[in-house]
């Protein structure tokens, strides 16, 4: 992705109530309507759900759905919202301008715990089937997230679990979440099916852009600026290395 035209900023507002997570693809957290997202164009969005991303047994394998100059990170956040202009999100996922994604990743950060998820983790063990749920107090989702909010790529498209409908405005952030291996690997292993087989790689192939435009409100720093860069630097030693060259003539 390539950051192509600035946007303006996005916020959260009102993420401390009381969630309860349950199952569907993923761990889904259910989220307080009072929990809403304003995109720069001033639409605002509800939140409805927040769920999960991960890859294999191990941290070898990773899940995020999208990548990021063909990276794929370990986990991968969804904040599923809804336009607020619908009455609902059951109305909101069948219009062409319904949903908003904002996507965050989770990196994996030798031996640092990441106490904010601590709690989320600790329940996991409620949910191992398909069908159950449990009630988490004391979760703050701001917490869950990236420290910044502010800088994203933007661009229309679907949902990436069934039906995969067209009306996603999807905000993947570039700033990601830290957790540590142990958590990754509990998190990965949280969720059994009804054979008792972890639920694993529950992601969706990379999908083709398809003349798409991504946005994004940063300047990302292009491979091509990194080899600018070091050409320059190379530039700039042979020049000191004939300039000394040069002194040492003149010495003589
Ligand atoms: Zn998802």
């Amino acid at each position: 992705m390539r950051a192509l035209v600035p946007l303006l900023s996005l916020f959260l507002l009102g993420t401390q109530a009381q969630h309860g997570a349950q199952w569907t693809y993923s761990v889904q957290i259910s989220l307080p309507s009072t929990m809403q997202m304003t995109t720069a164009d001033g639409t605002r969005y509800i939140a409805q759900q927040m769920h999960f991303h991960w890859g294999g047994a191990s941290s070898e394998i990773s899940g995020s759905e999208h990548t990021v100059d063909g990276v794929r990170h370990v986990i991968e956040i969804h904040v599923v919202h809804y336009n607020s202009k619908y009455k609902s999100y059951d109305v909101a996922q069948g219009a062409p301008d319904g949903l908003a994604v904002l996507a965050a990743f989770i990196e994996l950060k030798d031996y640092a715990e990441n106490t904010y998820y601590t709690s989320f983790i600790s329940h996991l063990a409620n949910i191992r089937y398909p069908g159950q749920n449990t009630t988490v107090t004391s979760l703050d989702i701001r917490d869950m997230l990236p420290a910044d909010l502010q800088h994203y790529y933007s661009y229309q498209g679907s949902l990436t679990t069934p039906p995969c409908s067209e009306n996603v405005h999807w905000f993947v952030l570039a700033d990601s979440v830290k957790l540590s291996k142990a958590q990754v690997l509990r998190l990965e292993n949280s969720l059994l099916d009804h054979e008792n087989k972890t639920i694993q790689n529950g992601y969706r192939r990379t999908q083709p852009l398809n003349h798409r435009v991504v946005e994004a409100n940063f300047v990302y720093p292009s491979n091509q600026e990194y080899v600018l860069a070091s050409e320059l630097q190379s530039y700039l030693s042979k020049i000191n290395n004939n300039l000394s060259y040069l002194r040492r003539l003149l010495k003589r």
